[in-house]
């Protein structure tokens, strides 16, 4: 059997009818640049993520980059971050020529909440938490945080789209939320895309405004700014795809759970809180010999994925930052030891079995008892 770690053909077979329909249509009205597929997008993911304003862009990365310049982000200032996150989640401060600042996270792959005073200087504008693997960050500490040291709070949803905690959806949490609409996200483009998501009006105008070259109006530019804006042929498609996102979240958290159970005598799994709703953009276990293991399952044509190997802190990129490997140990020990297993809706309950069954032979273990019955 062949499980490979992604299958997006086998997501798009079954859409591709309904998708080519959504660029015809498109390609009718010819309005490529913010046309009126955006709109509609914006204003049905907004209403998914429990917002007043969801305003599309080009991508996860450049949702971070404006939302830190809207809030004024800038040379001279810092930004508290997860160094165990994708690069992007710290070269958005970094290109702004503020500083990234990064804060070792728990068990959870999250920000340490009791971590991040320690790091606040009186050069800190604000915190940027991931809510990495599509599991929330511990808002309620780092909101109270926040809020206690006037900083502003960005919240990197790019893997956690309809992700909650405590019932409130992720990107409504924090003053904006930022959310990748890439080909390997949860919600995902064919092609680049991203969101960013905000209750502030002012901040949604800016948001426009700085998406569009700082225009204000076709011959009124305010400031100078990016060509970011979300595709009229990328929103027509996530259109389609909108409808079938509960259900594909409900799939991944099914895999996610048979492999809990299944798996948690012989790997760390990752344990689901009661008051959180985690979207499973990846399942990431802590295994021994993780190496062997990966080339044991790849032998098997199990594919699997390390997200990721090399922390942001011991980047080429952050070598002038000044940080030493040794100075995130719960980051450094856990990139020694993670291991994302195939988790995508189109996964088959065979698969997902076979999977298991591999990763339990590499541990001479055999079948959980009663495991024939699931
Ligand atoms: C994917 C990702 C991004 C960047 O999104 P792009 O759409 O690829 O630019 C940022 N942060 C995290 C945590 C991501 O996983």
């Amino acid at each position: 059997m062949i499980v490979p770690y992604v299958n997006l053909p086998l997501q798009h077979q079954p859409l591709k009818a309904a998708l080519l329909d959504a660029v015809g249509r498109v390609l009718d009205h010819g309005q490529f640049i913010l046309g009126p597929e955006v709109e509609q997008f914006e204003a049905r993911f907004a209403a998914l993520c429990g917002v007043r304003f969801a305003i599309g862009v080009n991508s996860g990365t450049d949702a971070l980059i404006l939302a830190l310049k809207a809030l004024g982000v800038g040379p001279g200032d810092e930004v508290i971050t997860a160094p165990n996150s994708f690069v992007a989640s710290a070269s958005c401060i970094g290109v702004l020529g503020a500083r990234p600042v990064f804060v070792d996270v728990g068990p959870d792959y999250n920000l340490d909440p009791n971590r991040i005073e320690e790091a606040i200087t009186p050069a800190t504008r604000a915190i940027l938490p991931v809510h990495l693997t599509g599991r929330p960050a511990d808002m309620d500490a780092i909101l109270d945080i926040a809020r206690r040291h006037d900083l502003r709070v960005v919240e990197d949803c790019a893997q956690a789209v309809l992700a909650r905690t405590h019932d409130r959806p992720v990107g409504s949490l924090g003053d904006v939320g930022c959310f990748s609409l890439h080909p390997l996200k949860t919600l995902n483009a064919c092609g680049d895309g991203g969101v960013i998501t905000t209750n502030d009006a002012g901040l949604a105008q800016q948001f426009k405004m700085l998406r569009n070259i700082g225009l204000r109006s076709r011959e009124d530019c305010a400031v100078w700014s990016h060509n970011s804006r979300l595709d009229t042929l990328q929103a027509a498609m996530l259109l389609v795809k909108l409808d079938l996102l509960p259900g594909w979240t409900e799939a991944r958290r099914a895999h996610a759970r048979f492999y809990q159970e299944q798996l948690a005598d012989v790997v760390q799994t990752p344990l689901d809180r009661p008051f959180e709703y985690a979207v499973y953009h990846t399942f990431v276990v802590q295994a021994e010999a993780r190496d062997a293991l990966i080339a044991h399952l790849a032998a098997a044509g199990v594919g699997a994925a390390i997200h990721y190997p090399a922390p942001i802190h011991v980047q080429a990129a952050a070598a002038g930052l000044g940080y030493r490997a040794a100075d995130f140990p719960v980051t450094m020990a856990q990139a020694g030891r993670i291991v994302s297993l195939p988790v995508y809706p189109e996964l088959t309950a065979e698969q997902a079995a076979y999977v298991v069954e591999q990763v339990r032979s590499f541990y001479d273990r055999g079948p959980l008892p009663g495991a024939a019955d699931a």
